[in-house]
């Protein structure tokens, strides 16, 4: 079964663009954290825990989505997010309203904040379950597995193709899920991922790890890194406030009726139409994964009244 429909956009610079629209997915505004997210919940569904501990910055669509879930279930859910980039958001202002205790600490301490909280914690007896920021690992990597089943699937159905996905990148589980997905399948096609903070080779160090990670003996170095397409020329200076991005995001609201944002999928939007001219790309099925993060439109859209 698909989970999130793909829609054509039609009259797209000599392609033909396609959107999997992942923001739709049907739990708390949806988006590619929604999607791992329904994994892990699986697990803690399973077992015997009474808190779940995930970590993000501010303006988190994972931690909004996790602390939604907890707060549904009445399981307490604790955010570890760092100081310096805290900012009031939809998303902070969402993790508030579902009771999420929200713990503060300096960038450079966020690792030993979690271990301390974590031993803290079972050691006065209490059961809690822990998801690495952005859902990154084997059972965040595995929603994106079926996710790239679900795209072969509408292949399938519908008799096409893509030659291209493209895809915001962040943690890169996302991107290595699909990369897995097609490991798997064995298709040659180009899934490229624009970087929205991670630089070269770092980023995509941490990619080919994920993928590794979950096909153990299943693929070979050589397969993985050709199926490993980091782009990090749109990370400095493209985020918020960024006249490029904004375009992009406004032509996709206005053309499509498609909401973008200027913290990842927008980014990545305008990094796909700047490397399809870049690599003269004609006349392909190109599929862009739409990731969500649906609240961060409207950050967008509060800072645009702000500038006027
Ligand atoms: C987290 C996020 C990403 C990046 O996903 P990763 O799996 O961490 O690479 C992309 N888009 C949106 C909207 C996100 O919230």
């Amino acid at each position: 079964m698909e989970l999130s429909p793909i829609l054509p956009l039609k009259g797209f610079q000599g392609n033909s663009l396609f959107i999997k629209r992942e923001d739709l997915l049907p739990f708390s505004f949806g988006g590619n954290k929604a999607r791992k997210v329904g994994l892990f919940l699986s697990e803690i569904d399973a077992g015997d825990f009474d808190c779940v501990l995930t970590y993000g910055s501010g303006s988190s669509n994972h931690c909004r989505v996790v602390a939604n879930a907890c707060c549904i279930r009445k399981l307490e859910c604790i955010i570890i997010s760092p100081e310096d980039e805290y900012e009031d958001t939809f998303n902070s202002q969402m993790m508030e309203i579902f009771g999420a205790r929200i713990i503060q600490t300096p960038l450079g301490q966020v690792s030993e904040t979690i271990e301390k909280t974590l031993s803290d914690l079972v050691k006065a007896g209490r059961h809690p379950y822990f998801i690495a920021g952005g859902g990154h690992g084997n059972t965040g990597t595995k929603a994106y597995v079926q996710c790239y089943q679900e795209i072969k699937e509408y292949e399938r159905e519908q008799g096409v193709f893509f030659d291209y996905i493209f895809l915001a990148s962040g943690t890169g589980t996302t991107q290595a899920g699909l990369i897995c997905g097609q490991l798997l399948a064995g298709d040659r096609r180009r899934i490229v991922g624009i970087s929205i903070a991670r630089k070269n080779p770092a980023g995509r160090d941490i990619i080919v790890d994920s993928v590794r990670s979950f096909m153990g003996e299943r693929a070979s170095d050589t397969m993985i890194q050709e199926g490993t397409v980091f782009v990090d020329d749109y990370t400095n200076g493209y985020g918020k406030g960024n006249d490029d991005v904004a375009k992009a995001i406004m032509r996709m609201i206005q053309e499509y009726g498609v909401p973008l944002d200027d913290v990842y999928t927008g980014k990545a939007f305008m990094g796909m139409q700047e490397y399809i001219k870049r690599e003269q790309i004609a006349n392909k099925n190109i599929l862009f994964i739409h990731t969500g993060g649906m609240p961060l439109f409207f950050d967008f859209l509060r800072r645009q009244r702000e500038k006027i």
